[in-house]
């Protein structure tokens, strides 16, 4: 074996990739690949099935995440400006996977760029960098942006200041796309590669299984934002390519070898379990969320939630009638919650929908108007939760709005609404009307005596 794949997008890469997990990965065991890295857009929702499918089949999981990046994310934020870069952190071991919770749940937290994606700067770099390699992702990284920007030296800046955080665990990334911008990339990584004695090595930007993907792939990206635009994808070469098939693309051998340099730095090692989170340091669900987090199951009986779920898939269900086909997966997702084969944990129920909502989204249906469907408050309610608590809090209120509008009058709505306008918007004259309206409809239970307690806060 000479060679891994260190750069792959899977499903938490919403609306940019084809690839399938299970194929993919019985394909790196036909390649004779012993590792495979997930590497989504500025996302770890996919990982624990990632690293369940991996082990599997006795491939070892390589977790990671491909972020934006900016030098400065505040400065960004502040001048709307829309530029940012790609770079690629993998976890070395369990401390480095936290390092990785924290950076990417701090950047949509502390560095939200208009509800668009999370920014990770140097400043976030400096806290929570150790145990991580650092990959310089694509074209679209920083250290070649302000090369073709501002020069030689200012690219080399930039280098030196990766390579001063991350030392010897710090690899520069090459590949052929057959893109003119990626080739000018790679010479000048190679110059830096040479002067300052750090690793090359080769990978492949992969977002779908076979050359012939491509077509898929396309079509998800034209069609996002629920409609089709002429986006085009700069190349056809994004598929996960064989051993030989890396070869061909022309680079020293060498640079295919340090791929299990970086695989041997990652140590295999489990997820956090549920609940096992004492080591967040920071907000990662802004108050009570936890008292949300319990009650879920009292506002929830399982027969409610057996009804929203129903709602849910069968909306699903319908709208890929409506496509002419119905994918395997969703009608593997509709057995597991209709066929009440195995019954499932409210945790995994949530993630369960989150794929279907995802997978729908993967087709170019925006949560607005393609879930049109769901007319039930209830669902509309409990999915604005799901989404609440992945920090999602623009689609999260639409939902909670939305389930008002359909006749919800469950004061929990009006809770989240509260919550997300006074500590994501910081409007306390907004938050402090729903928290009223809260109360209007519950004034007794546990929950009132704090949002009464809130309302004394934001008042003062
Ligand atoms: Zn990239
Ligand atoms: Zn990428």
């Amino acid at each position: 074996m000479v060679f891994v794949h260190l750069h792959c997008h899977f499903k938490g890469s919403f609306s940019d990739s084809a690839l399938p997990l299970e194929r993919t990965v019985k394909k790196a065991k036909e390649c004779g690949h012993n590792a495979i890295a997930i590497t989504d857009h500025g996302e770890l929702s996919f990982v624990p099935e990632f690293q369940r499918k991996c082990r599997e089949n006795g491939i070892k999981p390589i977790i990671g995440v491909e972020v934006y990046f900016v030098p400065d994310a505040k400065q960004c934020i502040k001048k709307k400006d829309n530029e940012r870069y790609h770079l690629i952190f993998i976890a070395k071991n369990e401390n480095g996977y936290k390092n990785l919770v924290r950076l990417v749940s701090k950047s949509w937290i502390e560095n939200n760029f208009y509800g668009r994606r999370g920014l990770v700067d140097y400043k976030l770099l400096r806290e929570h960098h150790k145990d991580l390699l650092c990959l310089t992702a694509c074209f679209f990284n920083p250290i070649s942006q302000i090369y073709f920007k501002n020069g030689i030296s200012k690219g080399e800046d930039e280098f030196l200041k990766l390579r001063e955080i991350f030392g010897d665990d710090l690899f520069l990334e090459v590949g052929r796309h057959f893109i003119k911008e990626e080739e000018e990339s790679n010479e000048f990584l190679i110059k830096l590669s040479k002067k300052y004695n750090v690793p090359i090595i080769l990978t492949n930007d992969v977002h779908y299984l076979e050359k012939e993907d491509w077509i898929k792939h396309d079509l998800i990206i034209k069609s996002r934002f629920g409609r089709i635009t002429d986006f085009h994808v700069d190349s056809r070469d994004y598929w996960y390519k064989t051993t030989d098939e890396m070869k061909e693309l022309g680079f020293p051998e060498e640079f295919l070898k340090n791929t299990l340099i970086v695989s041997d730095k990652c140590k295999e090692y489990d997820l956090p379990n549920e609940g096992d989170y004492d080591w967040v340091d920071f907000d990662v669900f802004p108050v009570e969320f936890e008292e949300i987090d319990e009650k879920e199951a009292e506002w929830v009986s399982n027969e409610v939630l057996g009804n929203i779920e129903k709602e849910i898939v069968e909306g699903i269900v319908k709208f890929w009638r409506r496509a002419k086909v119905i994918p395997e997966r969703i009608i593997k997702c509709k057995e597991k919650i209709l066929g009440e084969v195995v019954p499932l944990r409210i945790t995994e129920r949530v993630f369960t929908v989150q794929y279907l909502l995802s997978d729908l989204k993967n087709f170019g249906c925006s949560l607005s108007d393609d879930l049109n469907f769901l007319k039930n408050p209830d669902t509309l309610m409990w999915l604005g939760w799901a989404l609440f608590r992945r920090n999602n809090f623009d689609k999260a209120e639409r939902f909670f709005l939305n389930s008002i509008s359909n006749g919800s009058d469950n004061p929990l709505n009006f809770y989240g609404i509260g919550i997300i306008k006074w500590k994501k918007e910081g409007n306390l004259k907004e938050a402090k009307e729903y928290f009223v309206k809260y109360l209007k409809m519950d004034s007794s239970s546990k929950r009132s005596k704090k949002v009464r307690k809130i309302l004394d806060i934001i008042s003062k």
